[in-house]
This record gives C-alpha cells, sequence and structure tokens, in this order.
C-alpha cells in the first residue's frame, strides 16, 4: 500500500505567495524575493508530507499563478500578442507569465490578459489556453524539471504532477473557427514527450497526469484520442510508472475507457461517488493498479476512518494491498492550509475539522490503520477519531429542531407566489408607477478605501458602533441623494456595511462559522475565505432591515431591499457532509424568507434576491442537472415567494450562458431579473426572446469589470438591441453588475449617462 497526495495549496498558510507576487507586480519586491518565497513555501509543503510519512510526494504542484497557465508556458502555447513582452530587453520567463494572467499595460505597451473560468464545480479559476488553427508546441519552460530537481536536492523524489493532454486541450478554447482542438494532440504529444523523456533522465519514477474530464460527458472521438495518446506514451516509455488521476465525480459510463488505458495507476474519487468502487473493482485488469481518493480533499472535515476503512479493506481484498494507493479526492489545492492556525475556534468545532496538513496526516493513518497489524497508537487514534465523529452526529451545536420541523412542513404552496405574473405585474404598476425603461443600479455602490478603513478600525476597536453606525449612514444618505439627483428610479442603499455579499449573511445566521486563516485560492493571489455551515440554520435576528429602512426613510423613490440567495450562500461556503446540499440549501432558503417577509413589514416594496452562483452549482453530468436545478430553483422560490402580490421580486445573475438552463430560470418567476450582458453585446438576450421569457429583464448596459466609460450612445444602441428582441414594456436598464469594485468617478459618469440614455429611449418609443 502506498500513500500519496495529488497536490498542495501553494498560497502558504499565510497567504504569503499573495503578498510576495502583489508586491513584486508593484515593484517593492525584486524578482529574486519572489522566486526565494516560491523555493520556501515548495520546501514546507514537501516537508510537511515528507514528516508525515507520504510515500508520493508531488512536485509542480506550486504555481505562481494557476498550474493551467504554467503548462501553457511549459508547451509553449503563447498568444501571439505576447510576443512583444518577449521581446522586451531583460524581460523574464514570470513577467511574460504574469503579462499572460494579467495583461501588459506600460512602456507603450496595452495587451489583454488571457480569460479566466472556473475550474470544473470548484471555485478556483484557471486561466484558458488560446488555440489557433495550425497551434504549434514546443517545450518552452524548465518549471517542472526545476522542481523535480529541487525536490531532489530536498532529498525526496517527488511524483510530477502534469494536466494530461487530453485534459490540456479540452481546458482550452478555439480562437478562431475551422478546426478541432481535439485534432491538436498529434503537435501536443511530441512536447510530452519531450518532457517525460527529460524527468526520465532526471530520474523520476512516477508521473500524474491530471485527467479530470475523465469524470464529464465525453465525445466518442475524446475517447478515442485519450486511447491513441496514453498509447503512444507508453510505447515510448515502457518503464515509467505513470498515474491518471480523476476528480469530482464517478468515472460512470467512462469507465472502461479509463481502465483501458495503458497506464499503472487509475486514481477515483470515492468522496463524491462512493458508489462506483464495485464496479470499478469488477472491471479493473490486472495490470492496473487503484488509488482511493478517500480523504476530501475539497470540504472542511474530519475523515470517517471507519468508513475509510471499509472501502480501502474491500479493495485490498479484491486486489492485494500492494496494488491499493491511498489519497485524498483530488488536490488539496481546494482546501484551506493549516487547521493549527485557528485558536479561535470552538474548541468542539474544531475537534471536528481538517484542513490540508491534517488531510496529510489522514492519509497516513488510513494506511496505517489498514495494515494487518496496526500499532495501538494508531487504534488509539482510531477510537478518538471514531468519537470526534461521533460527538459531532450527537452535538446540540448543529442541531435545531425547530428548523428541521419547519423544513420538513414546506409545501408546494411555500414556493409559489399567490398570483400569476400577468396579474402581479398589474398589481405592481399600480403601486411602482415606474416609467417605461425604468433604471436600477444591482445594489452595491464603491467600497472606497475609506469606507474599508471604517469597517477595519470598527473591527479593531478603534471606531465605537455608533461612530460606525453614523459614518455608514453619513455614507448612505449621500448616495440616496445622488441617486435623487440623477433620476434613477429604482434605488439601492449602496450595500457599504457589507464586506462581502455571503459573510455578511453568514454572520448574522445561526450554523455558520468563520475561520482565521482558512484561505483557499480563487484565482491568482486573490483568496477567499469562504464561510463553514456547521449546524442546522436559522437567523435569530433581521439582517437587512436596518439599513434598508434608513435608506427608505430618506427618500420618496422606491429603494430596494437586498439580500443574497440560498444557492449562492450554500455554493460559497463549506458545507455540511453528513445531510443532502439541497438540505442544507432549504434551511438557508427559509432564513432569506424570513427576511424578506420582515422587509415587506417594514414597507420595502421591491426586494432583490441575488443568485449569481445558480449556474456555477451545476452538477459536472448533464444527467445531473434536473435534479440540482429542481432543488435550486425550489429553494429561490421558498425564498421570494412569501409575499403579496404588490411586492416586487428581482433577481440577479452574472454570468453569460443562460441558454442551456433558460426553462429552470423562468421558473425562478422572479418578477425582474438583472443580468450581465454588455460584454456580449446583448447576444445573450437571444435566449430570453427565444424563449418568450414571460417576466422582466433587466439587461446590463454598462460593463462594470472594467474601468472604461461608456458613452450614453453606446448605452442606447445596446438598449435598441434589447428592444428589438424583447418586448419594450419587459425591459429594465442598469449596469451589469454591483458597483462596489469600481471608482465614485467612473460611477457618476457611467450612470448620468446610463439614465439619459433609458429617458431618451423612452422618448424616442413613445414618439413612435
Ligand atoms: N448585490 C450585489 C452587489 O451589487 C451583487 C453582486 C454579484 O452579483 N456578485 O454587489
Ligand atoms: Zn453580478
Amino acid at each position: 500500500m502506498q500513500t500519496h497526495i495529488l497536490g498542495y495549496p501553494r498560497i502558504g498558510s499565510k497567504r504569503e505567495l499573495k503578498k510576495a507576487c502583489e508586491q513584486y507586480w508593484s515593484g517593492k519586491i525584486l524578482l529574486e524575493e519572489l522566486l526565494q518565497t516560491g523555493s520556501n513555501l515548495r520546501n514546507q509543503n514537501w516537508n510537511i508530507q515528507k514528516e508525515a510519512g507520504i510515500d508520493l510526494i508531488p512536485c509542480n504542484d506550486f504555481s505562481y499563478y494557476d498550474h493551467v497557465l504554467d503548462m501553457t508556458l511549459t508547451v509553449g502555447a503563447i498568444p501571439i500578442r505576447y510576443h512583444e513582452v518577449i521581446m522586451k530587453e531583460n524581460s523574464t520567463e514570470l513577467d511574460l507569465y504574469f503579462a499572460m494572467a494579467r495583461g501588459y499595460q506600460k512602456e507603450g505597451l496595452d495587451i489583454t490578459a488571457m480569460e479566466m473560468t472556473k475550474w470544473f464545480d470548484t471555485n478556483y479559476h484557471y486561466i484558458v489556453p488560446e488555440f489557433i488553427k495550425n497551434q504549434k508546441f514546443r517545450l518552452n519552460s524548465n518549471k517542472i524539471f526545476n522542481e523535480f530537481a529541487d525536490a531532489k536536492q530536498a532529498g525526496i523524489i517527488a511524483k510530477p504532477v502534469i494536466i494530461g493532454p487530453i485534459s490540456y486541450l479540452l481546458l482550452g478554447k478555439e480562437k478562431e473557427p475551422g478546426f478541432d482542438k481535439l485534432d491538436l494532440a498529434e503537435n501536443l504529444l511530441p512536447v510530452y514527450i519531450e518532457i517525460l523523456e527529460k524527468l526520465q533522465e532526471q530520474e523520476a519514477k512516477c508521473i500524474q497526469f491530471d485527467e479530470p474530464f475523465l469524470v464529464l460527458d465525453l465525445t466518442e472521438k475524446t475517447k478515442e484520442k485519450y486511447k491513441w495518446v496514453y498509447g503512444e506514451i507508453r510505447k515510448k516509455f515502457p518503464k515509467l510508472k505513470f498515474i491518471i488521476a480523476t476528480y469530482f465525480d464517478g468515472l460512470k459510463d467512462n469507465l472502461s475507457l479509463a481502465v483501458s488505458l495503458p497506464v499503472n495507476v487509475l486514481h477515483v474519487d470515492l468522496v463524491r461517488n462512493p458508489k462506483q468502487l464495485d464496479e470499478i473493482l469488477n472491471t479493473i485488469p490486472e495490470t492496473l493498479d487503484l488509488s482511493l481518493g478517500i480523504v476530501d480533499g475539497r470540504n472542511i472535515w474530519k475523515s470517517d476512518y471507519e468508513k475509510s476503512l471499509y472501502y480501502i479493506k474491500k479493495c485490498i481484498e479484491k486486489l492485494g494491498s500492494e496494488r491499493v494507493f491511498i489519497a485524498p479526492s483530488c488536490s488539496l489545492l481546494h482546501s484551506p492550509c493549516d487547521l493549527d492556525f485557528e485558536t479561535n475556534l470552538n474548541p468542539e468545532i474544531k475537534n471536528w475539522l481538517a484542513f490540508a496538513k491534517q488531510k496529510v496526516d489522514e492519509v497516513v493513518k488510513l494506511k496505517e490503520l489498514a495494515n494487518e497489524n496496526p500499532t495501538n497508537k494508531s487504534l488509539m487514534e482510531f477510537a478518538e477519531n471514531k468519537e470526534s465523529l461521533s460527538s459531532r452526529k450527537m452535538s446540540p451545536l448543529i442541531h435545531n429542531e425547530v428548523v428541521k420541523q419547519r423544513v420538513n412542513a414546506v409545501t408546494e404552496t411555500d414556493a409559489k407566489r399567490k398570483n400569476s405574473f400577468r396579474l402581479r405585474k398589474a398589481a405592481q404598476q399600480k403601486v411602482l408607477q415606474l416609467p417605461l425603461f425604468p433604471t436600477t443600479t444591482i445594489g452595491s455602490f464603491p467600497q472606497t478605501t475609506e469606507v474599508r478603513a471604517w469597517r477595519a478600525k470598527f473591527k479593531k476597536g478603534e471606531l465605537t458602533a455608533q461612530q460606525y453606525d453614523a459614518l455608514l449612514k453619513k455614507e448612505t444618505q449621500r448616495t440616496i441623494r445622488w441617486q435623487e439627483e440623477i433620476g434613477i428610479d429604482v434605488l439601492v442603499h449602496g450595500e457599504f456595511e457589507r464586506n462581502d455579499m455571503v459573510e455578511y449573511f453568514g454572520e448574522q445566521m445561526d450554523g455558520f462559522l468563520f475561520s482565521k486563516n482558512g484561505w483557499v485560492q480563487s484565482y491568482g493571489s486573490r483568496c477567499v475565505k469562504p464561510p463553514i455551515i456547521f449546524g442546522d440554520i436559522s437567523r435569530p435576528n433581521p439582517m437587512t432591515v436596518y439599513w434598508s429602512h434608513y435608506a427608505q426613510s430618506q427618500t420618496e423613490k422606491w429603494v430596494k431591499g437586498m439580500l443574497t440567495g440560498p444557492v449562492t450562500i450554500l455554493q460559497w461556503s463549506f458545507v455540511r457532509n453528513d445531510q443532502p446540499r439541497s438540505e442544507t440549501c432549504k434551511q438557508i432558503a427559509l432564513a432569506i424568507r424570513d427576511e424578506v417577509a420582515d422587509l415587506e413589514k417594514a414597507g420595502i416594496k421591491i426586494i432583490q434576491i441575488d443568485e449569481p452562483a445558480i449556474r456555477e452549482g451545476l452538477p459536472l453530468r448533464k444527467n445531473d442537472w434536473e435534479n440540482y436545478l429542481k432543488w435550486a430553483v425550489e429553494a429561490f422560490k421558498i425564498s421570494s415567494s412569501g409575499v403579496e402580490d404588490t411586492t416586487q421580486i428581482h433577481t440577479h445573475m452574472c454570468y453569460s450562458e443562460f441558454n442551456d438552463i433558460i426553462k429552470n430560470i423562468a421558473d425562478m418567476d422572479a418578477d425582474v431579473i438583472t443580468i450581465e450582458c454588455s460584454r456580449s453585446q446583448m447576444e445573450l438576450l437571444n435566449a430570453f426572446a427565444d424563449f418568450k421569457y414571460p417576466n422582466e429583464i433587466g439587461p446590463g448596459v454598462y460593463d462594470i469589470h472594467s474601468p472604461r466609460i461608456p458613452s450614453k450612445e453606446e448605452m442606447i444602441e445596446l438598449l435598441q438591441k434589447a428592444k428589438s428582441v424583447i418586448p419594450a414594456d419587459q425591459l429594465w436598464v442598469n449596469p451589469d453588475c454591483g458597483l462596489k469594485t469600481r471608482h465614485w468617478d467612473e460611477t457618476k459618469k457611467a450612470l448620468i449617462s446610463m439614465v439619459a440614455a433609458a429617458k431618451e429611449s423612452a422618448v424616442v418609443f413613445e414618439n413612435n
């Protein structure tokens, strides 16, 4: 039996990498210092794993920005626009690398960054490889060899981790028509062979290819390419040991393909899909060993040793212990670094958790326990684990009978508005009296350094609650006044009191916990600290009524109440693993429902429930979509349906692919939906038009992700486009998303033009 780790978090337990990168980018430290930080982190990570007793320790899992971008640099798929960066005098490999990641705007050059998108169903974002028709590849970086050599120096024969060739191609994007990226495999293969030759020369023994696409729906052609590529690789390297790593779901109908690939070890995710084990054991050929992804690499809960051992022993029985590997389910990139740094957590709850460093220990413990004669020490640890798990199961901290009963009592009527949209629309118009093309914003206004400084001071105790409150009130009032002045129809309070749209709510609900250092890389140097949902969720007190009510009291115009939806809160948290996600989501939905009711009672007539994460929660396999969408849509409806017809419910989503889920979005039955649209030049409105989406829509006319200020004319044109596909009386006018990251001067100019664009368009429309 052997233990291995698929990848270790690279940011450092104190986010050292983030700090070093940002300092390097702003010119505060030299390249040498950044490289030193990188080297220190790699060595620290290796030592943690070595001391824990891991048999196969990975290298090349480290990255200064993103491991997919590392691969792009390694295989030389550098888009033409960066060649000017390469040509610069003294330009280093890392300069080029960061230019690709972040764009390059200096010394007379203005080159855009490469696109970024989500890594499967995680919250990690990778840099999308760009391919052209006759894309050439060549070995272009020594990163992987250098890391292998460094590890060797530290006394470790590491296992280099590489994204497998098929997954690498599938992660990329065709930047011109007329070819299929899969056909680039022929061009790409020689570079992989060169990499393997060099690693073999360096005396690497075992290589891990990450092929997560093996858990997705694959075309026949993709399957053929898999067979071809790995067949070729095997032919060239009869002696190297290859591991193919799959994760984030079961292999399902790709199982026969996966076990037919001529490699030595197949890694499977038994956390996401334990059910697949029996079938795997029945089909696995004698030439293939099995790596069990048994410790959850994506969540923060302690492993259940008893359950894990059941699976491990089953494998040993069938395959013999020499053919079994034990590992976390996926790279530990997705878990926070080290629980030991959490000194303020409730000790009872802390005893239920494991971060990356603790998970490494768990992998080793499981191997010891699976031995025929485990030591006394191991047996004691087994008993402790059992006790900790049962203390969690029984703990009054996680159980709230009232919440459970309420969830069980939810009926279909709770998830349905009283009347149809047609009737509601008339009732709302009577009360709200909004003009044609009503204008609004998505919620937040600029979170200036000042606003953030107040919050920091308040948290440190340098400002009293009263002082903080007074400052926020002034900012809110100023924002209300300004929106009135420029003639926006539906105002927002600005969200100045919020740090983050999930954290703000999590902090006020029972069942949530916040770590001090539980950072996880989101993209590049950006890290997030997801809340931990540990117990039944309830809302002891109103969460937003104070600020919404205050804002509404300052104006005669309507102020929108602003909430984060249940699916988004769920999606951006670490969730409990002792009940289905759908159950947890329902609990959050009920808490939000109470908040909606309280806002309505406080006289708020328009309430927005943001669900930007509903799409990213989609399961990886199409077959599983329906079930997810059913409970996700239901959760939204539970949260939004307890109101009178006259209360207008908005929702907001900010992504640009609706075609495949438009029906479900319509099922959410929000009176108004605002969506990101301007970057696609309204193209995605077609999905709504084709579907004949019945409710109201606010397609964003202003791209808030860029500091660029759009002109009135541009926005009129976008509105024109919108009008050509959606009936005018269904349209709202608003930016793409919240304005939190923008500066006031840009925001002001852009919104003044936006209001003018809406008013002019309305006049033109009425005169026709
Ligand atoms: N109401 C939130 C805001 O304006 C919405 C943010 C989001 O969609 N991500 O900031
Ligand atoms: Zn948004």
